[in-house]
């Protein structure tokens, strides 16, 4: 079948198989171009490993310091003519490369929130590992059914306290306009920790612990985000940032589980990049479309890959001690948070229309790394071709030879 992107609002229904395979490819590409990374983890549980910053973070572990990677994520397997999601076939395809390199890898593919995918992860890892030194909980979901009360959660995008207008763009259409966003209940605002915030990050460690799986010095890290003030309503004071705090408190209640351990827990603070993720947040898209440019400019750009191969080479396992801000977090947004960049962000934000988007921003940038999160618009890849939705390793060396 021949696979055209089809974007509906804030999502692509679609994916290409061979071009979510370049893009893995791509980020493996990246990693083994620089230094190998000495004393990095032996076992890694990534907990949503299949896109943005967790796919990152596997390729970087797995292809920068030759880690045993096993990834939690849930993802739509192709069916009756429709492909699959493009997680599904950044797996395939990270298997595939894993796999030729000698390298163990192994996939649940679920519900990670349930207690049957917990209970699958830990006897995988009991019967082919032994034990993790390095669990990244990289989850986004816009729901989660509790564990206990069977109850679904829903986590929403919402100012708290008050309304909030401001700029926002239609990415697909590329129409700037305001949004108006109508404050959080506060059964919104407990849904939203409920998804997003830090308690099943800390089930998830407490049943490794429990099941005796964790190695000396164990680490783990969940991934957030602050920004400047611009998103502030939406994101660092919104509910997803309330999200966020309790992330911030789990981190210290697993580190005290971990203490026996001698192990870590910490939050990572990463920069703003185009993910599934990022790109259902009202007014975020439109900040990164500036964003880009202006680091573009100054030669300081960054994606997921770099970010976490960052956070592996220059902070957790650069040999010495692991700097934190006061509040224990990793910092890996000091670029986008420089004051220049944030000057020069804030006043083309009062600028930015419709009409300038184009010159003031870089909205072409944005669009194509959406794109690439679905496998098109890859260099070398033949998007006229037919392509077998099952997409297999040869098909994908085929393609771009
Ligand atoms: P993403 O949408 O690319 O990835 C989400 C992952 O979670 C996928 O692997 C998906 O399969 C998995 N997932 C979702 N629901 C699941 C479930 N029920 N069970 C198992 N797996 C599930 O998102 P992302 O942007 O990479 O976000 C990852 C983390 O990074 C989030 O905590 C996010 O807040 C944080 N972060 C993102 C940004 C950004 O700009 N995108 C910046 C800083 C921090």
């Amino acid at each position: 079948m021949i696979i055209r992107p089809k974007v509906r609002g804030f999502v692509c229904v679609t994916a290409h198989p061979v071009g979510c395979a370049a893009h893995v490819q791509e980020q493996i590409d990246y990693v083994r171009g620089k230094e190998r990374l000495e004393g990095g983890p032996r076992n890694v549980l990534v907990i949503g490993s299949s896109t943005g910053y967790g796919l990152s973070s596997r390729i970087t572990a797995a292809f920068g310091a030759g880690t045993n990677t096993l990834g939690v994520y849930f993802e739509r397997p192709p069916a009756e003519g429709k492909p699959a999601t493009a997680g599904w076939y950044n797996m395939a395809a990270f298997d595939r490369f894993a796999q030729n390199e000698g390298l163990y890898t192994r996939n649940v593919n679920g519900d990670a929130f349930s207690r049957e995918v917990k209970k699958e992860v830990i006897d995988l890892i009991s019967k082919d590992l032994g034990s993790v030194d390095l669990v990244i909980y990289s989850l986004a979901s816009p729901r989660r059914t509790h564990p206990d009360t069977g109850h679904i959660h829903r986590s929403v995008i919402k100012p708290i306290g008050r309304s909030f207008t401001d700029k926002t763009v239609d990415v697909d259409k590329g129409l700037v306009q305001e949004v108006t966003l109508e404050p959080a209940s506060r059964e919104e605002i407990d849904d939203t920790i409920a998804v997003m915030g830090g308690e099943d990050w800390e089930l998830w460690m407490r049943a490794l612990a429990d099941a005796g799986l964790l190695a000396r010095n164990a680490a783990t890290l969940a991934y957030s985000y602050i920004g400047p003030e611009v998103t502030w309503p939406i994101y660092h004071k919104g509910t997803i940032g309330g999200a966020k705090t309790d992330l911030l408190h789990r981190a210290r209640r697993i580190e005290d589980l971990l203490k026996p351990l001698n192990g870590l827990a910490h939050v990572s603070i990463n920069k703003a990049v185009v993910t599934q993720a990022s790109s259902a947040i009202p007014v975020v898209p439109l900040y990164i479309a500036i964003l880009f440019k202006v680091m573009k400019e100054k030669g300081i750009h960054e994606g997921c890959i770099e970010q976490a191969h960052r956070l592996f080479a220059d902070r957790l396992y650069q040999g010495g001690g692991l700097e934190c801000d006061e509040e224990g977090r990793i910092r890996l947004d000091e670029l986008e948070m420089r004051a220049d960049v944030q000057d020069e962000v804030a006043r083309i934000w009062k600028d930015i229309t419709t009409e300038n988007l184009s010159e003031l921003s870089d909205i072409e940038g944005y669009r194509n790394a959406f794109l690439r999160l679905f496998g098109f618009g890859l260099k070398g890849i033949d998007y006229e071709r037919e392509t077998d939705l099952l997409v297999s390793s040869q098909h994908f060396e085929a393609s771009t030879s």
